[in-house]
């Protein structure tokens, strides 16, 4: 879908027609491809999907350069600790051990800048999609209840670990414990 051709200017933004319909209004979509930089992320791509009737808009980005894999571990202490501000690449994997919870990549097609908190919302917000038939309901139940008395401050400590083999996730703490992964 786009080019990676290294001579490829990467200022001007390139623009098409395509002849994918608008899911909104039905008008040819238009795709517009970049590269720029971003903080977090050095180099990335955005391509968007542009629709000139009813702008409607679909954007990707992605990371143009493969960091070392890294896992990044933070100890949650306090309701401060919750608000801390973190990147997660497209491809990291979310765990906390204490509650047995985790997060696939899957979910996020784009790299995003959340944080611990908004973080324990989705989780929360996954484990209420769950079939309570596929489930047992008292375990779920307790998980929930644990999730949302920490975010109410319950000021009890967990640990969170970021699984990153694109290498790009950042958290911002200077209490962070990096673990660079060897390749193989
Ligand atoms: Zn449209």
């Amino acid at each position: 879908m786009y080019m990676t051709d290294e001579n490829m200017d990467e200022e001007i933004p390139s623009e098409f027609q395509t002849e994918t319909p608008c899911p909104s209004c039905g008008e040819k979509l238009y795709f517009i491809f970049y590269r720029t930089k971003v903080s977090y992320e050095e180099a990335v791509e955005i391509e968007t999907f542009f629709c000139k009737k009813c702008l409607y808009k679909s954007s990707q980005i992605r990371p143009l350069e493969k960091e070392t894999p890294k896992k990044l571990v933070l100890e949650i202490r306090n309701y401060d600790d919750l608000r801390t501000i973190l990147y997660r690449s497209p491809e990291a994997k979310i765990e906390i051990p204490e509650l047995e919870a985790e997060i696939e990549p899957g979910e996020i097609s784009s790299g995003e800048i959340t944080t611990i908190e908004g973080i324990l919302t989705r989780l929360l917000e996954k484990l209420d999609l769950f079939d309570e038939e596929d489930v047992d309901l008292e375990s779920l139940n307790r998980v929930k209840s644990h999730i949302q008395a920490i975010i109410n401050g319950s000021g009890e400590h967990f640990t969170f670990v970021m699984d990153d083999p694109l290498g790009k996730s950042r958290i911002n703490s200077s209490r962070v414990i990096i673990l660079h992964k060897s390749e193989d």
